[in-house]
């Protein structure tokens, strides 16, 4: 299996377990100084000179957003040597469109949540809110980056995606999941009885999990004959959902009769 920068990194200095990882430390030992200051506009930043470096972080910003800002420069350190940087926090959420963003967010997320340390977590059919705040508690990584995490790198189709009022800001589908080519696409308003529905109406408070109807999420002509398993949780900045498909056989379904060529539109 091919190693990772962060995955190298965490090995060369002995860091074998989640309350080891200080990225602080780490952008020490890489001479790289770690300051906090009132950023304007700006969620963290990184100056180089020469062989060393400063980090610059929102010193308002939670000690989660502290700990991914920090690991996220550290990224653009090992890949954008000489440039300096300003992060903004939509560059924090930077995940499918492949430039310097969404390799530092991967390096972050390599170096925070290292793959070898989620064990089985990354083997569930259904991924729940429950495992993903005990990795979140664990890790010290906010909800948004676990989720992503657990989603990117699970071994079954999963998905993420975050909406604000009615609407989707994001959404991040892993590659077990058929994609747009496929005629697979993701609704993008909120649809009536799904969890995220109701949290966003305030029928219900903080989270929930049920299976739905496919065609509550997905716009396919055949959704409606198949379910998938709905987690979503509310915060100050909007919802988070999580889509996972405890029967994956009904995906495998879909890429088989898509593979027929009958029901392809492209
Ligand atoms: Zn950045």
């Amino acid at each position: 299996m091919k190693t990772t920068k962060a995955e190298q990194l965490l090995s060369e200095l002995k860091i074998d377990s989640p309350e080891k990882i200080d990225p602080v430390l780490i952008a020490n030992h890489l001479n790289l100084t770690v300051e906090y200051e009132e950023l304007e506009g700006c969620e963290a930043s990184l100056f180089s000179m020469g062989d060393s470096g400063s980090i610059i972080v929102k010193s308002s910003s939670n000690p989660r957003r502290k700990r991914f800002s920090i690991a996220h420069e550290i990224g653009h350190w090992i890949f954008d040597k000489g440039q300096v940087t300003q992060c903004v926090k939509s560059d924090l959420h930077r995940w499918i469109h492949g430039n310097k963003e969404t390799s530092a967010n991967k390096f972050a997320s390599d170096l925070l949540l290292p793959k070898r340390m989620l064990g089985n977590s990354l083997h569930v059919r259904k991924i729940t809110l429950d495992l993903i705040e005990e990795i979140s508690e664990k890790f010290d990584v906010s909800i948004t980056a676990t989720a992503i995490k657990l989603v990117s790198e699970s071994d079954f189709p999963a998905c993420v995606t975050f909406f604000f009022g009615q609407s989707r800001q994001w959404i991040f589908p892993n590659k077990h999941v058929p994609d747009a080519r496929d005629g697979f696409t993701f609704v993008k308003i909120l649809q009536d009885g799904t969890v995220a529905k109701k949290l966003q109406s305030g029928k219900l408070t903080s989270k929930g999990g049920a299976e739905e109807n496919g065609n509550l999420w997905v716009n396919e002509s055949d959704a409606e004959n198949y379910t998938l398993w709905e987690e979503s949780f509310k915060s100050q900045y909007g919802i988070l959902t999580v889509l996972s498909w405890p029967k994956q056989d009904q995906i495998i379904n879909f890429l088989s009769k898509d593979e027929g060529g009958a029901e392809s539109d492209f």
